[in-house]
C-alpha cells in the first residue's frame, strides 16, 4: 500500500479562494499533499484511491474557539434543562418544560440508583420556567433521604434537597451570602455562585476539574466533538495542573484520538507569575494540545442580570452585573501578559465589559509593542459599531456568542436588555464590516457543541420563538463557514495549520450529508454530519 491516500469526495469545500471546490484530497504522513481531481498526486508517485467518503461532502474540520472540556462527562449528570439535547452517544434527552416534568424526570432516575448515593443534575434554567421558583420542596417531592443537587445551565447556581441542605448544616440560623431564604427565614434550597455551593459541591464530589480531566472526560469530550464535525475544540479556562497535563498528554496521544485540543489557563492570582507560567506551559504543546493562550474572565453573565452593562442598563431596574475580576486587576493582567507576549481570550459580556477590556489592552499596547499579538474578545454580546472599530485599530479579534440569539434571544428582548439592543447582540455583520477576525461559538456546555447550528444562527437571527433578531446582523453562508473554519482558526493563532484545505496543511476535514452552499440556508442547521477525518484517519459516528 503506498503512503498516499486520495479520498474521492462528492465536492470538497476547501474555504482556500486559490481552489475553492474540489473532488478529491491527498493525504501523506496526516498533512494535505495534493488537491484537485483523482490525479492531483500523481506527480508525487503511487497512491491508494479511497472512494468511501464518494457521497459525502467534505469541509475543512470545524473549530470550536470557545467551549469547555466538560460538555462530555456533565452527562454523568442528570439532564434538567428546558432544551431537547443530544448526549455523547447520540441519544436524545426531550427538554422539560415545567418544574412538574423536572420531578418525574429526577424520580424517574433516583429510582436507578444505589442507597446513599447523590442525585446530581444540570442545565436547569430558571429563566424559561418563570411562574414559579424550583425549591427544595419540588426536590424532596423527588428523596427526602438522598442528597439532590440540581446545577443550573450557568453553572453559577443550584438547588439543593432538604437531605443536602442537612448534610452541610444550612439552616435559618445559616449566614452565608448566597444561601437563599424565604419568607419564612428558612433556605429555599436554592443556592448562588461559590461561596454557598462550595461546601454542598465538596461533600456529594460535584468537581468541575476533576469533571474536565479525567481520561473518561476527554474521551468523551472527543464524541461530542466528531458528532459536530470538529476537529479542533478549545476548553478555555483549565487549571492546567500537572496532573492534568499528564492526563491529557497521554489521551490524545494515542493515534486514534480524533482531536486537537487548545486549552487555556484560567487567569488568576499575581500577573507576572501567571505569565511565566503560561509561557512554560506554551513550550509544552503538542501537535494534539496547544497550550499557552490565558483565559480572563471578566463580568458574569446577561440571561442571569450579571453582566457589566453600560447606560440605561437592565430594562427590569436590576442592578448593574458583577466583576469576577475587578477593573484594576484586568488592567494588571493585561498590562502584565501583553508585555510577556501571552495570548489572552477575554470572557467580556455587557457592553461596559468589553469597553474596560479594549480600554486595558490599548493602555498595554501603548507600553509594549506586539502587532501580532491575537487577543480575542470572547461572547462580545453587547459590543456595538464603536468597540468593533477600536478592536480593528487595535488588532483585537472577537469571538461572538451567535447561538445565544436563539436559546435567550426572546428573553433578551423581554426581560434583560430590550428589543433594541437585543436587535445588536452578537453583531456578526457590524464586526466583518470593520474588518475583524471574527469566530462564532457554542460556550458549550451551555449550549450544544454545533458549528453548523451556531453558523445558522448567525445567518438567520431567529430566536426560539421564531423571530428575527436585528435582521441587518445576519451574515450570508459563506460568511459563516468562514467563521467555523478560517475565522475561529485565527483566534487560536492555528490559521496556518488548520481552517481550510489547503496544501501544507493537517488532513482534517468534516465529513457532511450535503452541501451547506447548496441547502436553504434556513435549513443549514440539518445538514446530517457522518463523522471527521482527523489526521487523514476516517471516524464515522
Ligand atoms: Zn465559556
Amino acid at each position: 500500500m503506498s503512503d498516499i491516500t486520495v479520498f474521492q469526495a462528492k465536492t470538497i469545500l476547501t474555504m482556500d479562494p486559490t481552489m475553492p471546490s474540489a473532488t478529491h484530497v491527498a493525504v501523506r504522513d496526516g498533512r494535505i499533499l495534493a488537491i484537485g481531481d483523482a490525479t492531483c498526486a500523481d506527480q508525487w508517485g503511487a497512491v491508494t484511491q479511497d472512494s468511501s467518503l464518494c457521497d459525502a461532502v467534505l469541509m475543512p474540520g470545524f473549530v470550536e474557539g470557545h467551549a469547555h472540556m466538560m460538555a462530555g462527562a456533565i452527562w454523568e449528570f442528570a439532564y434538567t434543562g428546558y432544551h431537547d439535547r443530544i448526549d455523547p452517544e447520540g441519544r436524545l434527552w426531550t427538554g422539560l418544560s415545567s418544574l412538574e416534568d423536572v420531578v418525574a424526570r429526577l424520580s424517574e432516575i433516583e429510582a436507578t440508583l444505589t442507597p446513599g448515593a447523590p442525585l446530581i443534575g444540570w442545565g436547569f434554567d430558571p429563566i424559561f420556567l418563570r411562574d414559579e421558583r424550583l425549591s427544595r420542596a419540588h426536590l424532596d417531592r423527588v428523596s427526602t433521604e438522598r442528597p439532590i443537587a440540581i446545577l443550573f445551565s450557568n453553572f453559577h447556581l443550584m438547588c439543593v434537597n432538604s437531605a443536602a441542605l442537612d448534610l452541610v448544616g444550612y439552616s435559618e440560623a445559616t449566614n452565608v451570602e448566597g444561601v437563599v431564604k424565604g419568607r419564612d427565614g428558612a433556605p429555599t434550597g436554592e443556592l448562588q455562585e461559590m461561596a454557598a455551593m462550595f461546601p454542598i459541591m465538596r461533600r456529594l464530589g460535584i468537581d468541575f476539574r476533576a469533571l474536565s480531566q479525567k481520561q473518561s472526560a476527554i474521551r468523551s469530550y472527543a464524541q461530542v466533538a466528531t458528532r459536530a464535525g470538529v476537529t479542533t475544540v478549545t476548553d478555555l479556562f483549565s487549571q492546567l495542573e500537572d496532573e492534568d497535563l499528564d492526563v491529557m498528554f497521554s489521551v490524545t496521544g494515542e493515534t486514534d484520538f480524533p482531536l486537537r485540543i487548545v486549552p487555556a489557563l484560567a487567569a488568576s492570582g499575581d500577573p507576572a507569575t501567571l505569565a511565566t507560567r503560561a509561557l512554560g506551559l506554551k513550550a509544552k504543546s503538542t501537535n494534539k494540545v496547544r497550550l499557552g493562550a490565558v483565559k480572563l474572565m471578566t463580568d458574569g453573565s446577561i440571561q442571569g442580570w450579571t453582566a457589566r452593562v453600560k447606560w440605561p442598563g437592565y430594562v427590569g431596574g436590576q442592578p448593574n452585573g458583577i466583576w469576577n475580576m475587578a477593573p484594576e486587576q484586568i488592567y494588571a493582567t493585561c498590562a502584565a501578559l501583553h508585555a510577556a507576549g501571552v495570548q489572552m481570550h477575554i470572557h467580556v459580556n455587557g457592553d461596559e465589559a468589553s469597553e474596560v477590556v479594549i480600554d486595558a489592552l490599548a493602555a498595554a499596547m501603548r507600553q509594549a509593542s506586539w502587532p501580532d499579538h491575537g487577543h480575542v474578545l470572547q461572547h462580545g454580546q453587547m459590543m456595538d459599531g464603536a468597540q468593533f472599530q477600536r478592536c480593528a485599530d487595535l488588532g483585537i479579534s472577537v469571538n461572538l456568542f451567535a447561538n445565544h440569539l436563539w436559546y435567550f434571544g426572546d428573553q433578551h428582548v423581554a426581560l434583560t436588555i430590550g428589543r433594541d439592543r437585543a436587535n445588536r447582540m452578537d453583531a456578526v455583520r457590524s464586526a466583518l464590516d470593520a474588518g475583524l477576525t471574527v469566530g462564532i461559538h457554542s460556550d458549550a456546555p451551555v449550549t450544544p457543541l454545533g458549528p453548523l447550528f451556531t453558523a445558522w444562527c448567525a445567518v438567520n437571527r431567529q430566536t426560539m420563538t421564531g423571530k428575527v433578531l436585528g435582521a441587518s446582523q445576519r451574515i450570508s453562508v459563506p460568511e459563516a463557514l468562514y467563521a467555523i473554519t478560517m475565522g475561529a482558526a485565527k483566534t487560536l493563532k492555528l490559521d496556518g495549520e488548520i481552517g481550510s484545505i489547503s496544501v501544507g496543511k493537517r488532513a482534517d476535514f468534516a465529513i457532511l450529508g450535503s452541501n451547506p452552499l447548496e441547502v436553504d440556508p434556513t435549513t443549514l442547521k440539518d445538514i446530517p454530519v457522518l463523522g471527521t477525518v482527523f489526521g487523514g484517519r476516517a471516524t464515522l459516528v
